[in-house]
Order: structure tokens, then sequence, then C-alpha cells
């Protein structure tokens, strides 16, 4: 089935955001190879009903600066450590993807040669237009940012039709249905709503981001196999917020 983006169109790019905690699995901590090979074959699926498919991967499965900043970590290193745990995400999952034909570049905000391609706005483009799925890493790049603003920003810039974010729950709730058993899902939401309603999905700046974009965000839960491709044709509950 066609996704539809906000134009009722079939999406032609779009981005998918992974925290890093998806990739943990039940480990409680680093990467789960089973969980990556599952998400790669998913991704792998999106790209093969034709829709050109971007990735920006978080880094919580491994290191959080907030958090080591609590600890007494100066907040900038805490937060380049957490960039840096972002681009082991991405080559995880870059190499899966392989592993199943499908070609993946990797593009670090944070250059680091030897290891990856430093992300430029324009071979995002050329890579994706060739049919390459495209892993930002090392988030926006700066501290003080979150890797849900790497995504929003990333895909404003390599002119995705639309955010796909991965979640536990298939949706926004008024509040955490994990523990408020009488939360309420929303279908549909507008920026100004997350945003005044101060709703847990995104941090702020990410939603300003793609309100000042019109750029949609779709939130959906990545539990079972085939979630993503299952999401980017519309199928599924998921909640959308746009204008
Ligand atoms: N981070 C950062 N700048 C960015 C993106 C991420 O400093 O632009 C750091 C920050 O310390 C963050 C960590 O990288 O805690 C991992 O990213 P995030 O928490 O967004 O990962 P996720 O929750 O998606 O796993």
């Amino acid at each position: 089935m066609p996704s539809a983006n906000d134009k009722g169109t079939r999406a032609r790019r779009v981005l998918v955001k992974l925290s890093g905690e998806a990739l943990m699995a039940d480990a409680g901590h680093g990467i789960d190879p089973t969980t990556v090979q599952r998400f790669a074959r998913d991704i792998a699926q999106v790209r093969e009903s034709g829709v050109e498919v971007a990735v920006v991967v978080g880094g919580g499965n491994i290191f959080r600066g907030m958090a080591a900043a609590v600890e007494g970590l100066d907040r900038t290193t805490a937060d380049s450590m957490g960039m840096l745990a972002t681009v082991m995400n991405g080559l995880a999952l870059a190499g899966a993807l392989s592993a199943q034909g499908c070609e993946a570049a990797v593009l670090s905000a944070i250059p680091m040669d030897t290891v990856c391609e430093p992300y430029a706005r324009r071979r995002a483009v050329t890579y994706l237009g060739q049919g390459k799925v495209v892993i930002f890493v090392a988030g926006t790049g700066n501290p003080f940012f979150t890797t849900d603003t790497a995504a929003v920003l990333r895909a404003v810039e390599s002119d995705c039709d639309t955010v796909y974010k991965a979640t536990q729950v298939d949706g926004i709730y008024s509040a955490d249905p994990k523990t408020h058993s009488d939360a309420t899902r929303y279908d549909m939401l507008t920026y100004d709503e997350v945003l005044a309603r101060d709703l847990k999905v995104m941090d702020g700046a990410a939603v300003a981001i793609a309100r000042d974009n019109k750029l949609p965000v779709v939130v959906f839960s990545l539990a079972g196999e085939g979630a993503i491709a299952r999401a980017v044709s519309g199928e599924g509950r998921s909640t959308t917020v746009s204008a």
C-alpha cells in the first residue's frame, strides 16, 4: 500500500528515527545483533517499496550525556561521548543492511574519516537519490541537543517528506500509558498542541523545527516484525503531528 504524507501523495523520501534503546532489546544495554538485523530487514523492505530512506539513530543504549553530567562529568564532554555512541549504533545498522544487500552510507556530524564519511548535505542527497540508505550519526555535532533534533534537522536539510519516530508505544498519549491506564491516545496533533501540552514525545527544539518547516512527524510503535515498513505504508496505529 502506498504511504501517504500530509498532502495525500505517496511518500518519496522519509527519515526514520530509532532511539539507541531500541537496539538493546531485552539486554538492558549495548547492541543486540538480532534486533539490529530485524530493523535492517525492515528498513530494506521500505527501500524495496521504492521509498528513499534516511535514518537517525540515538545513543541512549550506550551513553547519555545528561545522565553523566548529573554524576559530575562536564556536560560538553559527556555529550561528545553520547554523540560517539550514536556512531557505534549507526555502524552496526549499516553493517546489517549491507549484509542483506541493501547499500548504506554512514555520515557523521563529527568528522572521523577513517571510520565513516563526514556529513555533507549534498553528499546525503546524492546518496539518497542513488537509492542508498543514509544513516546520519553523531547527532547534530553539537552538545546540548538530542538525536530527535538531529532527525528533524537532517530531514529538513535532505528534503524528506516525513519523519517516522519509532517508540515503544503506538503513538502519543496524554500521559505515559505504561503508568497511566487512563491515558488518552491521539491520532492527530498540531505542533502547537504538542508544545503547549508539553507532551513528552520529542524535545521542544525538534518540534519547533518541524513546525517552522511544516515537516510531519509520525510517532509509531516498533513492536513486531515489519513495524517500520507498516508505519511508512500508513498501516497500523500512529500519531501524526502536523500543522
Ligand atoms: N547528543 C548531543 N548532541 C546531539 C545529539 C545527541 O550531544 O545533537 C548526545 C547527548 O548526550 C545524548 C546522546 O548524544 O544524550 C545520545 O542521544 P539521545 O539521547 O538523543 O539518544 P536516544 O534517546 O535517541 O537513544
